[in-house]
């Protein structure tokens, strides 16, 4: 599907004064490349040394050193681009994007303008309304800034050259997202991407993954508006907050019969709002050239194959893979492949033992209880201590009739506590947590609750749904452990209903 031309979904636009607006959202993305060393030299890319210490005679531009460009870093750009079904580019220039700023010794940073290492590809994202293409225009590599530190010391600003040259993929998205929802997804999704591909880990908060969020709205079926440029939103969160934001700053200039200047906005977290940086005047004028100190990029199709041949199962194959060979729905099967290890952990929760289980009973498990404690002590689910043998042995143990599903919540809650190793049939055997399957004991409490109650014996005649109620007493009396289909069925014999 074209996404130029999606149509307005009603339930995305945003109400205005004057009737509804759609937002038009386009990104682009600056992924910190994963690789030992930086783009043109060879200094470490560790994040947190002392300042100053990951610094090479390349980084901080002393006079006649010269960039040598790091093979790592122009695979992990293909293999990203493979991962975004993208054009590669065999044949890439290096050219020199100038500006003058204290953590930018070089004068000027290497980047990629006219001839990126990757063009056009596309990335599915999945939003509660269905699934969207989010196309991608390009990928380039380009040289990380340092950074500058303010609030150290009164009066002097300090720089930290340890990012500087660190290696940068940034990869620009059409104008194909339509709110806010939409923006975090696509997000997520390709931070995905990028964590399956082992080619950026992603982390916001390190400032691996940083945001420049294009924003501009519309009447449904106007041309596109003029747009503002949101520079280095660095959570998800935030970035669906500037959006919002930015979309009604921007209408409320409409409706009042001005006009957007497209400028470059910071967004402030604190306030809850973006505010102009540099205007379209003052745009810098970056005067790109191809770098004289670097030959164009060049490799054969045969590169890209090799790295093609060894590309790992990506989310949107192994969500299909899920939805084929286990029976999931595709909701289930996204949920499970958003993070690789939990989609491991399941697998191997599946496959525990070389045994064929239940996989949707493992899925519901690993996506409710576990996963709802795995939030609860703020921990991805793959570094709980809960492992994938505990919960296919819990399955196993109400498939082979030995606990039902509500003794296996108890069975839970007793390795999330006390018994953090313990191996669930180990623990029903020791604290004799077998259900009851045995019908002539079922049938004694049975017989017993209706003898003792005629009164609700004449109602559930009359109006079956009291069911529950003596279900529940002759579970009561079982001390929890009665087959509960038993005693349905024998409930329901005896009684009539
Ligand atoms: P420039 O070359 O000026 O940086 P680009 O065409 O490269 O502009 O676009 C930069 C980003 O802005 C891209 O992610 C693109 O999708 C987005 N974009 C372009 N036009 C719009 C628009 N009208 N509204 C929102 N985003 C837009
Ligand atoms: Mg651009």
């Amino acid at each position: 599907m074209n996404m130029h031309a999606r149509p307005a979904d009603p339930k995305k636009l945003i109400k205005g004064a004057t009737g509804d607006w759609e937002v038009v959202i386009g990104m682009e993305i600056h992924a910190q490349v994963t690789s030992n060393s930086k783009l043109f030299s060879g200094a470490s890319t560790e994040f947190g040394g002392e300042p100053n210490s990951h610094v090479s005679l390349v980084d901080a531009a002393m006079p006649g050193m010269l960039p040598v460009i790091n093979a790592e870093c122009v695979k992990q750009a293909v293999r990203t681009g493979l991962g975004l079904k993208a054009q590669i580019n065999n044949r890439s220039v290096f050219d020199r994007k100038n500006y003058f700023y204290p953590d930018l010794p070089q004068g000027y940073q290497i980047s990629q303008f006219k001839d990126p290492i990757v063009g056009e590809g596309v990335v599915l994202v999945d939003t509660a309304d269905g699934q969207i293409e989010v196309g991608i225009e390009r990928l380039h590599l380009e040289q990380d800034a340092g950074k500058s530190i303010h609030d150290l010391h009164p009066t002097q600003s300090l720089v930290d050259l340890n990012r500087s040259g660190v290696a940068l993929m940034e990869i620009v998205s059409r104008p194909d997202l339509r709110s806010s929802e939409e923006a975090k997804a696509y997000v997520t999704k390709l931070r995905t991407i990028l964590r399956y591909l082992g080619t950026c880990d992603g982390d916001m908060e390190k400032g691996s993954l940083r945001a420049d969020v294009n924003v501009s709205v519309r009447k449904p079926g106007d041309d596109f508006g003029t747009r503002c440029e949101i520079k280095n939103v660095n959570s998800i969160r935030f970035i669906g907050q500037a959006i919002e934001t930015e979309a009604r700053r921007q209408i409320g200039i409409l409706e009042d019969g001005g006009k957007i200047d497209q400028e470059t906005r910071l967004f402030d977290p604190g306030r809850g709002e973006t505010r102009s940086m540099r205007s379209k005047e003052e745009a810098h004028d970056y005067r790109y050239f191809p770098d004289p100190d670097l030959l164009p990029l060049e490799f054969d199709d045969a590169f890209v194959a090799e790295l093609a041949a060894h590309l790992p199962e990506l989310p949107d194959e192994k969500k299909a893979r899920f939805v084929t060979q286990y029976g999931l729905s595709a909701y289930d099967a996204d949920v499970l492949v958003a993070e690789k290890a939990t989609a491991d952990y399941y697998e191997a929760a599946v496959a525990h033992a070389g045994a064929t289980r239940d996989a949707k009973a493992v899925a519901n498990w690993i996506m409710g209880d576990v996963s709802a404690y795995a939030n609860s002590v703020g921990l991805p689910l793959a570094e709980t201590h809960i492992r994938p043998a505990q919960i296919a042995s819990l399955v196993d143990l109400i498939a082979d009739q030995t606990i039902s599903g509500k003794i296996a919540k108890d069975v839970l809650l007793l390795i999330i506590g006390e018994e953090k190793d313990g191996d669930p049939r180990a623990i029903v055997e020791a604290r004799g947590m077998r259900q009851v399957t045995d019908t002539g004991a079922i049938e004694a409490a049975v017989d017993a609750i209706i003898k003792a109650n005629p009164d609700k014996v004449a109602q559930v005649q009359a109006k079956p749904t009291m069911l529950g109620w003596f279900v529940g007493q002759v579970m009561k009396q079982t001390g929890g452990k009665a087959n509960p289909q038993a005693v349905n069925d024998l409930l329901k014999a005896k009684l009539g209903i």
